[in-house]
């Protein structure tokens, strides 16, 4: 019925507004630009039409006078149209072409505006775009025009180098000699700071700092936002500052688990890859083993689970929250503790060290029935250990670990990463299997998968202290700090 104008931010995904996040949500089609931010696409429905117009198969890219109509055609057919652009959509970006064709063609619109890079680029350098006293107004200018003296642009810059304040330039790469000298010409003085910030508020962004008179001998590269004046020569530095900035981490786990280690690991300032080395699957007989193990679980004294995965399978097949009884319920590692209390189950016995043996460490001597639900694959030392100390063990295979197919480009980016992460035997394994190239820091969570790892003819640099996410974390920022 609409077509919205959004405004996605200058990169980083979470500068998308909650409104058009909304509008993104309920979208019939999405016609968007070569954008910085590909994980904003995945906020439409998955039956949503994509249109990227940013290039076109068989063509260089649409048009402007293309894509209006193709907003003014999908719009009067009735779609709801979010027409997704970089930054602000009314900053440099012909929004208002677009809208008024929209309103020519009785077409309702929406503009929802965006956090522009011409703020955002520079707050993620640490540069604010006005500072009391020193720096009372910004004024943001297009580079695009030639700045020559003697041609005449529309940009008036004398009248931009004479109103003082900031100086904020979009699209002025190509052109930055020609504007710092016409600057200057101007009046202003050489030694202004200038600064450039490439990629702003994205993994990749690199700023650079300089003096009107320096900036164009620096290596700028596109898409740069440029900022003169005194701000420019703040150093606020935070986003470049966190601990794995600049540094590209694969992540391999499973992609329902691999969420939080993603989330952590960009809020620490790292790129990600993910490699979906394993995912999680039915076990082979469809979990009629464990549906009927669920049926019985009131016999079993004790209930021993090893994994996250393991916890949640079980309790998926628990329709009746009395079917535990009396048995007992142990868990290898606190992720595991948490997926079970997620599902309301308080696990009696978490071990101190989150493996296979710290259970059996800790355990006491049967004899009693143990049931243990766990993938496909896991090791017998569990099952053995407990035998040894006198349990009758039921092993039910809760769920498989399948070989996941990342896309070519995600093998490529894994290729040149950093740092790959290992949190379990399985991801290694996996990993090897889909990825020739190993990137130069291994990390793993811990002993076993450090020993499947080296068993595989991989150095390990990173092994976790603490068994978990976190303590994974923790090595790697010790790790890169070290370096
Ligand atoms: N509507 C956009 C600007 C489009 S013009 C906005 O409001 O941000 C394109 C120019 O924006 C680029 O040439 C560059 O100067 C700037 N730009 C866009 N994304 C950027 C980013 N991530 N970092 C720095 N500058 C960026």
């Amino acid at each position: 019925m609409t077509v919205y104008l959004v405004g996605a931010g200058p990169g980083d995904p979470g500068l998308l507004t909650l409104r058009g996040a909304e509008v993104l949500g309920r979208a019939d089609v999405v016609v968007h630009d070569r954008l910085s931010a590909v994980e904003l696409l995945d906020l439409a429905p998955a039956s949503a039409e994509r249109i990227d117009v940013g290039k076109a198969p068989g063509k260089a890219r649409y048009t402007q006078d293309e894509i209006t109509a193709l907003l003014v055609e999908r719009g009067s057919a009735g779609q709801t149209v979010v027409r997704l652009k970089g930054g602000d959509p009314t900053v440099f970006a012909r929004g208002g072409e677009e809208a008024m064709a929209l309103r020519d063609a009785g077409i309702a619109f929406e503009i929802v505006p965006g956090v522009t890079s011409a703020i955002a680029a520079p707050a993620y350098a640490g540069i604010p775009v006005t500072q009391r006293f020193s720096s009372t107004s910004f004024t943001v200018v297009t580079g695009h025009e030639d700045p020559s003296i003697g041609e005449d642009g529309s940009v008036d810059w004398d009248a931009v180098a004479n109103v003082g304040g900031t100086i904020v330039v979009l699209m002025g790469v190509g052109r930055v000699a020609k504007i710092c000298e016409r600057l200057i010409a101007a009046g202003r003085d050489p030694d202004t700071p200038a600064a450039a910030v490439i990629w702003g508020t994205k993994p990749e962004q690199r700023s650079v700092r300089a003096t009107l008179a320096t900036l164009p001998d620096q290596d700028l590269e596109s898409p740069a936002t440029i900022v003169v004046g005194a701000v420019a020569g703040l150093d606020l530095s935070w986003f470049e500052s966190r601990p794995l900035f600049d540094r590209t981490v694969v992540v391999t786990r499973a992609r329902a688990q691999s969420s939080s280690l993603l989330a952590s690991l960009r809020e620490l300032g790292a790129g990600t890859v993910e490699i979906p080395a394993i995912h999680i699957d039915e076990p082979a007989d469809g979990g009629s083993s464990l549906r009927a193990a669920v049926d019985r679980l009131a016999d079993y004294d004790w209930v021993v689970v090893t994994s996250p995965n393991g916890a949640r399978r079980l309790l998926a097949e628990c329709r009746d929250a009395r079917a535990f009884g009396a048995a007992q319920v142990a868990a290898i590692g606190p992720g595991t503790a948490e997926a079970l209390a997620e599902g309301n189950v308080v696990a009696d016995l978490v071990p101190e060290r989150f493996v296979a043996e710290g259970l059996l460490e800790v355990f006491d001597d049967g004899p009693g029935r143990v049931l243990l639900p766990r993938a496909a694959e896991a090791r017998d030392v569990l099952p053995e250990g407990l035998r040894e100390k006198g349990w009758d063990v039921d092993v039910v295979e809760a769920y498989r670990t399948v070989q996941g197919r990342p896309s070519d480009d995600d093998l490529a980016r894994a290729a040149g990463a950093d740092i790959v992460t290992f949190t379990s035997s399985s991801t290694v394994r996996n990993f090897l299997a889909v990825c020739d190239t190993v990137p130069p820091t291994v990390a793993c969570i811990g002993p076993i998968t450090a020993a499947t790892a080296r068993e595989h003819g991989l150095t390990v640099d990173v092994e976790a202290d603490v068994h978990t996410i976190e303590g994974l974390l923790d090595a790697l920022i010790g790790h890169v700090r070290n370096r």
